[in-house]
């Protein structure tokens, strides 16, 4: 365990360079579109965008860029919802094709104040993109739309090929962590409707260093596994601002690699990406192929 306000050297990354980073983030700004890789300032996006070792990934953001709810680990503003972009969906599919991209995450903001929760759109967006190569692998990190089942087989109609939602921590900590109106019970629900109305693999994530037990790890994986979740990823919170937040504590990275084991050995996930920057979507494509594959 590393407690204390400097994140230690495990932490540190270097900046993403080289031509191919260039070129996506020139193709992103002509079409005015958002990635979480660049908003969040990722420490990945120089592997995840290159793709060197297997299919390149990147994380679209849908719906705009302001969130009807406020989680206290997250950085998108809350509030003063716009009004979806009608041609968001093609403009991102366009994006994807002309990148060059084998594997594309889209996620969104929750749009709480929309009555589907932004689902059409986020549904159309993934057809537009299969529209264009069927052979494109989709992942989708979708809200939990309050729990509402049409919108939830709006996304599984849709056919990506993963569809992901987080529960972010262990029950007992979904708030302070996430917003009030997120709940875990929810969000297992969620994953478990995705499970039973079709053959798509279900993935979901967990921040470590908010202060969870680690027989509250062990019990959440248990309860992934019953509701049928693939794949399971862990990495270390980092507060992204004073106002959010505190880090209880920073993970050593032995500890991430014994939960990936406990995961995959104990728990027979299909695979798991478990290291202190270790993000949702982190070479998704590459990490989801070389699972199927085995
Ligand atoms: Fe951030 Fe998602 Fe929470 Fe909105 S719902 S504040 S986008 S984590
Ligand atoms: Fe983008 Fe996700 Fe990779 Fe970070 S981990 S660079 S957000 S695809």
């Amino acid at each position: 365990m590393h407690r204390g306000r400097r994140k230690p050297d495990w932490l540190k990354s270097r900046p993403p360079s080289g031509s191919r980073f260039t070129e996506i983030k020139a193709r992103l700004r002509e079409r005015d579109l958002h990635t979480v890789c660049e908003e969040a300032n990722c420490p990945n996006m120089g592997e995840c965008w290159s793709g060197d070792d297997g299919p390149g990934t990147a994380t679209f953001m849908l719906l705009g860029d302001r969130c009807s709810r406020g989680c206290n680990f997250c950085d998108v503003e809350t509030g003063g919802m716009d009004a979806l972009d009608p041609d968001e969906p093609a403009n991102v599919a366009d994006a994807v094709d002309e990148i060059g991209l084998d594997y594309v995450v889209l996620t969104s903001v929750d749009r709480d104040d929309l009555d589907d929760g932004g689902s059409a759109h986020f549904a159309e967006t993934i057809r537009e993109i299969k529209r264009r190569d069927p052979g494109i692998l989709v992942e989708t990190l979708i809200p939990d739309f309050q729990g509402d089942p049409a919108a939830i087989d709006r996304i599984v109609d849709a056919g990506p090929d993963v569809i992901a939602h987080n529960v972010e921590t262990v029950e007992r900590l979904q708030w302070p962590v996430r917003d009030r109106r997120a709940d875990y019970e929810q969000s297992l629900a969620v994953l478990d409707r995705v499970d039973r109305e079709s053959e798509i693999h279900t993935k979901t994530s967990l921040m470590l260093g908010v202060g969870e037990y680690d027989h509250e790890v062990y019990h959440t994986l248990g309860d992934l596994r019953e509701v049928g979740v693939d794949v399971v990823t862990f990495g270390q919170y980092l507060r992204p601002s004073r106002s959010h937040l505190d880090v209880f504590e920073y993970v050593h990275p032995d500890a991430f690699e014994t939960w990936r084991a406990v995961a995959e050995e104990e728990f027979e996930f299909l695979y798991c990406a478990s290291g202190p920057m270790v993000r949702s979507s982190y070479k998704a494509g590459e990490l989801f192929v070389e699972a199927l594959l085995r």
